[in-house]
């Protein structure tokens, strides 16, 4: 074959990348609903365990169907290595936990999805991990904060709920000046928009159950990296703790990243659309859209991102109007998923940023009258309409 997968547009990756037919000849990528797998011989499996074969033995550490997805994500990715987890957060938690040990400090930003904020403040102290949390927009917070003993950077970029922006490639040169390594989540962006290992990550996360499977069915995650750092940091624990993708649910994200570019191309112009004319309506609400020139982060977000994704926040102004809002949407659901072919509105203070503090909130842009609206695949006549008489009422 002359045709070298890497040179392929995203669009021919995210249909051919990764296919590995059977001697079947399928068209569709064939689902190995399989724990294991049997050898013809005592020798062969003595061969199969030690490497020297390089075939499946458990799918633990490896599944067809499983690998068919990794391979695809890597090569959009041009990550040189990539692995399935069974949710987004299995895919944070393995990432940060297999760069630390006892005695060693993470840094975060404090506005982070909730789950991996816990993870960063609660969890890893635990273990005696140090971790400070700091202002992801402020680059001397993150120069204060990193110091000799840092391993691990955690950067979400644009963040949960209110879309803030943080300089990859900033963070990213003080955290190699210490030698820590560079954890981007990249759910918000997406894969399309905004490709971190380019701009100095070491490991980038998803959680697959976004945009990557999109149409609200499974949930699923993946840890992308170097070969170098899949094998001293993730092979072992990877394989000894065992947070792997069930096959069935990557077989659905195969069908789902076929049609990634196109969903999240089309979800993204309606979004930023709608940015202008929810900022437009008469009760001019506060809109929160990296593109928009009005965002804090807008010069941050246009240099590193090539589209401003498929979510924007808003604050109507207090948690009656918010709600108001919410519940006079007849199209866009009440939900807080995201990344979904359905457009969805949250309201972040009382779901998904629940278990933020009080006092924490204003920092994080947690505020009453916050809703987060991600928007999907309906037409943006119809969602102008809707959006535009729930602002009405709110
Ligand atoms: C949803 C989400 C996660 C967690 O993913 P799950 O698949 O729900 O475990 C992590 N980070 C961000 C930014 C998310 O939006």
């Amino acid at each position: 074959m002359a045709e070298d997968p890497k040179d392929w547009d995203i669009a021919t990756k995210l249909i051919r990348g990764g296919m590995a037919r059977t001697p079947f000849m399928e068209t569709a990528e064939a689902l190995f609903l399989t724990q294991g797998f049997t050898y013809d011989s005592a020798e062969a499996a003595d061969r199969r365990f030690s490497g020297e074969d390089p075939g499946f033995v458990y799918s633990r550490f490896g599944n067809p169907t499983v690998k068919m997805f990794e391979d695809r994500l890597a090569l959009l990715e041009g990550a040189e290595v990539c692995r399935a987890q069974a949710t987004g957060m299995a895919s944070i938690h393995s990432a940060l936990m297999g760069l630390v040990k006892a005695g060693d400090h993470v840094v975060a930003g404090r506005a982070l999805f909730g789950s991996c904020r816990w993870i960063v403040g609660e969890w890893l102290p635990r273990f005696g991990v140090e971790t400070s949390f700091v202002d992801a927009t402020d680059l001397k917070a993150w120069e204060a904060a990193i110091r000799p003993g840092t391993k691990a950077v955690l950067i979400e970029t644009p963040s949960n709920p209110v879309l803030e922006i943080t300089d990859i490639r900033a963070v990213a040169e003080m955290a190699h000046a210490v030698g820590a390594k560079v954890i981007v989540d990249n759910v918000f962006a997406t894969p399309i928009f905004q490709q971190p290992l380019t701009l100095g990550a070491d490991v980038v996360v998803y959680s697959a159950t976004k945009h990557i499977d999109g149409q609200g069915r499974v949930l699923g995650g993946a840890i992308l990296t170097t070969a170098e750092i899949n094998e001293e940091f993730y092979r072992d624990s990877l394989r000894h703790t065992g947070p792997a993708l069930s096959p069935f649910n990557a077989w659905v994200l195969l069908k789902g990243l076929e049609t990634l570019d196109l969903r999240v191309r089309r979800q993204n112009d309606t979004c930023a659309a709608l940015a202008d004319i929810i900022a437009d309506h008469p009760k001019r609400p506060r809109v929160l859209y990296p593109f928009r020139p009005d965002h804090p982060g807008h010069n941050v977000a246009k240099g590193q991102m090539s589209g401003g994704g498929t979510v924007l926040a808003m604050d109507l102004g207090s948690r009656a109007a918010a709600f108001a809002f919410l519940n006079a949407l007849e199209i866009v659901d009440i939900s807080n998923n995201l990344g979904d072919a359905k457009s969805m509105a949250t309201h972040p203070p009382t779901t998904t940023h629940r278990s933020v503090p009080e006092e924490l909130r204003p920092l994080l842009g947690v505020t009453d009258g916050g809703v987060r609206l991600s928007v999907g695949l309906e037409s943006l006549g119809d969602l102008t309409r809707d959006v535009t008489r729930a602002l009405d009422q709110a």
